[in-house]
């Protein structure tokens, strides 16, 4: 079996990433944080996603712990917050994850949601970081499809490598417009809470009898089913987070996990996307 890879920022990469919100909160929870992180990348789940919010900067700090000694295996993604997004307070803030990452570069810098700057000066400040080498590439996260337009007609806007949007089996908003409008300019999207945080933004979806019976169909588990179906659609990836051994070693081996074409219609007629447009979903 093959395992499932997306081309991401010129490379190949494996289509399941590892997410750390949440990790970096309790001195107590560290080491397995760290641990799992580790697992992860050496069972492949080499791109991470963390962010200057999470943990108040506590989540680089497990990260940069987790990398260290092998940076260079590990495809790294931060996100800045709005209200730093521009000029130099992005250098600053920049420069403050790379210090807690213990790293002198990210592969991949996000705006964590769109706020008050303008995306010229976001895109100016992400182009800067570029040429100083403090970042390969630069993206965005909770854009819906008005916004990544106005992106596309600002000086620069289209070396936008990602858009990171919440994307789950029961929250398929994205594929009305947003997901069609990435796919035909070639932006992957990188999905978030792929797991709908364990079912908990979705009731009954761990427990529903369709999704439990397609993983039965393959020993797998619902997360695995999950994580597969998010990845079967063209230029998508997830980055489900896991501070738990069994957990990353289950997304993992989603990687090869293939669902049928009968297993697809199933799932599409047990959880509809809309035929509508909706509000991107968020959490
Ligand atoms: P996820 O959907 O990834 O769910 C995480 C939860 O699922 C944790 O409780 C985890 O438990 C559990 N879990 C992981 N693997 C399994 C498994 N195989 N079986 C059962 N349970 C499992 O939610 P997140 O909110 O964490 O989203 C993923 C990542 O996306 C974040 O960590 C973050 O990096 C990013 N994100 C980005 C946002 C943005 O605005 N750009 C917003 C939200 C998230 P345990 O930890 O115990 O293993």
């Amino acid at each position: 079996m093959t395992d499932t890879s997306i081309m991401f920022c010129g490379q190949r990469l494996p289509a399941i990433g590892q997410g750390t919100w949440y990790m970096g909160e309790h001195a107590s929870a560290r080491r397995q944080e760290v641990e799992a992180l580790k697992a992860g990348i050496s069972q492949g789940l080499t791109l991470i996603d963390t962010a200057e919010m999470y943990a108040d900067g506590g989540a680089e700090t497990i990260v940069g712990e987790a990398i260290r000694g092998q940076r260079d295996n590990v495809f790294l993604v931060s996100k800045v917050y709005p209200w730093n997004a521009g000029g130099q307070k992005m250098a600053a803030a920049c420069e403050a994850s790379l210090q807690r990452l213990g790293t002198d570069y990210l592969d991949l810098y996000l705006l964590h949601w769109r706020g008050s700057f303008a995306l010229k000066e976001t895109v100016e400040a992400m182009q800067a970081l570029v040429a100083e080498g403090k970042i390969r590439h630069w993206g965005v996260s909770n854009l819906d499809i008005d916004d990544m337009q106005a992106l596309w007609q600002v000086e620069g806007g289209k070396a936008c490598a990602t858009n990171q949007v919440l994307y789950h089996l029961a929250s398929r908003g994205i594929e009305y417009d947003l997901m069609p409008w990435c796919q035909s300019h070639e932006v992957p999207v990188m999905a978030y809470c792929p797991l709908a945080q364990a079912g908990r933004l979705r009731d009954g979806l761990f427990a529903h009898p369709d999704v439990q019976a397609v993983a039965s169909n393959h020993r797998a588990t619902v997360a695995q089913v999950l994580l597969a179906w998010v990845i079967h659609h063209n230029g998508v990836m997830a980055i489900p987070k896991a501070a738990t051994m069994a957990h990353v070693k289950e997304n993992a081996e989603a990687l090869a996990l293939i669902l049928t074409a009968e297993e697809l219609q199933r799932l599409d007629k047990a959880f509809r996307a809309p035929g509508k447009k909706v509000a991107l979903d968020v959490v």
